[in-house]
This record gives C-alpha cells, sequence and structure tokens, in this order.
C-alpha cells in the first residue's frame, strides 16, 4: 500500500482501522489504515483507496468517512477533499443516528433514514463542487471600535502617520511611557477599522498569528491575504491556505 503524509491537526486525533471495499457483489475486501477521529462518534476520516489489476491498494488523493465498527464507507462524495470528509461526519452526526451501533442495526435502508441521507450528501455534494466548507461563518470581517492612534507631534492626523493604533487609551498611554516619547499624541480615530479570519467555522484563524492585525479600509486585508495564499470565496468570505487547500475537489482517479 502507499506509504501517506498523514496531514492530521492537533484537534484530530489518528487511529487505525481496516476498511472494507465492496468488490464483488457478496464479497468485500479489507485494508487496514490510518484513520482521524471525528467529532461523531463512531465515524472516522479515512483515504479512499482504489485496487488496479495487480490487487495493489493505491491512495486516490481523496477522503471519505467510514463507520469505524464495519470499516465500511459511508459518505458519498468521491471527490471530497480532507476538510470535506470532516464536514461529511459532521453533516452524518447531525441525523437521529447512532453511529457507535453495529451496521446492521443503523436502519440504513429505511425509507425515513435515506432520506435525510441523501439530503445530507446533497449538501456534501454541492460543497465539494464549489469548493467551499459545508459549515461557514457570515462573514471574514469583523469591525472594530475606531482605534487610539499614536503620533508624533507634528505628524497626522492621517492614520497612515501613526506609530502604533491600539485598542484603548491604556494601551496608548502605556506605550507613550513605554518609548519615552514627550512629543508624541494620542488621538482616537473617527472610522471603525478592520479584522479577519478564515470563514471555515471549525477554523477561523485570523489573519496573522502573531496577534491582531486591524486596518482601516477592507482591501488592505485582502492584499494581504491574498499575498498569504488565501482563497476568496464571495464578497465577505475567504479561506485561510490551509482551508484553502483541504476544501479543494479531488479530482476522480481510480474509480
Ligand atoms: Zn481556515
Amino acid at each position: 500500500m502507499t506509504t501517506l503524509d498523514f496531514p492530521f491537526g492537533a484537534a484530530y486525533e489518528p487511529t487505525t482501522s481496516t476498511l472494507r471495499f465492496p468488490t464483488e457483489p457478496r464479497d468485500t475486501a479489507s485494508a487496514h489504515t490510518l484513520v482521524e477521529l471525528t467529532r461523531t462518534p463512531g465515524l472516522v476520516v479515512a483515504p479512499r483507496f482504489t485496487r488496479d489489476v495487480t490487487g495493489a491498494w493505491t491512495f486516490t488523493g481523496a477522503w471519505q468517512v467510514a463507520h469505524a465498527r464495519s470499516g465500511m464507507a459511508v459518505s458519498a462524495a468521491f471527490t471530497a477533499g480532507l476538510g470535506h470528509a470532516r464536514d461529511a461526519a459532521a453533516l452524518l452526526g447531525e441525523l437521529e443516528l447512532d453511529w457507535t451501533r453495529p451496521c446492521d442495526e443503523l436502519r440504513l435502508t429505511e425509507p425515513e433514514v435515506r432520506r435525510a441521507l441523501i439530503a445530507q450528501h446533497a449538501r456534501l455534494r454541492a460543497a465539494v463542487g464549489d469548493e467551499r466548507p459545508v459549515y461557514l461563518t457570515s462573514s471574514s470581517f469583523r469591525q472594530t471600535p475606531p482605534l487610539y492612534l499614536v503620533y508624533d507631534a507634528d505628524a497626522g492626523p492621517g492614520w497612515s502617520d501613526a506609530e502604533v493604533a491600539v485598542e484603548s487609551w491604556n494601551a496608548a498611554a502605556d506605550h507613550l511611557e513605554a518609548i519615552d516619547w514627550p512629543d508624541a499624541v494620542i488621538v482616537r480615530d473617527e472610522q471603525p477599522w478592520w479584522l479577519m479570519h478564515c470563514a471555515t467555522k471549525a477554523c477561523q484563524q485570523p489573519l496573522h498569528d502573531d496577534g491582531p492585525a486591524w486596518e482601516p479600509m477592507r482591501h488592505l486585508l485582502t492584499d494581504t491575504a491574498a499575498e498569504l495564499g488565501w482563497r476568496r470565496l464571495d464578497q465577505r468570505r475567504w479561506l485561510c491556505a490551509r482551508c484553502s487547500h483541504d476544501f479543494r475537489e479531488i479530482p476522480a482517479r481510480g474509480l
């Protein structure tokens, strides 16, 4: 079997499981692999494999959700990336099913359960097709109250002339004291400023790791985001570089 560099994050605990793949109508093949535990008890995220004519297993590049107890695949998007497989587990967790039970007790073929599964699969496939997460925040932008700007007394009053911009009068005063700068003045800006974060609900990574990066205009944030490999989804929402990668559709291979 191909060796994989598993991209599991700290929030997702890897474990191992044996996956089962239907080959003939009455037969299944098994493959033992690393899988990722999900927030839905009983379901794991697993790499999607295919088997060539020689019987060798190959990773297709796509990811799936498997029923941990039986190893059977339960997600229906063959081109799902890692982020989409995680969303698939969350979608299946919204159903009134106890996935920790044995497969034959899940009543997956009953009309009511089937209808619910089809609806969740449709939500997943739409997200895969659009290369966006299922679960999104309403906006990547957050407005902050006008900031306090520290100026040289001869400069300003434009925001670009400010030495620092901070959230409170006290923080500005502390800054002045620290730099011992007698000619400086503190002015409160008149406009709200902006912060930016990833629109994936489970991520919400801020634009910069090292503290808030306020900007007085949104395009200054989006210019930086584009430079850092973020991807624009629509007018209000952007994905961070990591989510942008995890929420790409994987080209179908070996199906
Ligand atoms: Zn993200």
